[in-house]
């Protein structure tokens, strides 16, 4: 059984923390799911991951969902150790390779946070 809710993880966003699931196939979840997207086994354990990474991909939306009033954020996927997490950058923005650290979360239009990386 997965033991990490969305809500237990978006806690520890909030906290300055990231949450995953590690597999015993090797492979670690940087979010909360139900089964390993790997190997598909549901037995995974809640691990801490670093708050510190590298990115791995990045794209910038220049026209956001009109809730959003800012321009030009950027998506990026961060490798955090054996995981990759999903979050934003805001100025300056960030290269593939770059090292960067969680600064903070920022509320997505359905209010969930996303975790905010920085160059450092
Ligand atoms: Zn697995």
């Amino acid at each position: 059984m997965s033991d990490l809710s969305y809500d237990e993880w978006a806690d520890a966003v909030h906290e300055g923390r990231l949450l995953g699931l590690a597999c015993s196939c090797g492979h670690t979840n940087g979010s909360p799911t139900a089964a390993c997207p790997h190997c598909g086994s549901r037995d995974l354990e809640r691990v801490d991951l670093p708050t510190e990474g590298v990115v791995h991909t990045e794209t910038t939306i220049q026209v956001p969902p009109e809730t959003f009033e800012t321009r030009g954020y950027q998506v990026v996927v961060i490798e955090v150790g054996d995981a990759r997490v999903m979050g934003r950058v805001e100025e300056p923005s960030v290269e593939i390779g770059d090292e960067v650290t969680l600064t903070g979360t920022i509320a997505e239009d359905d209010d969930r946070p996303a975790p905010v990386f920085e160059a450092r």
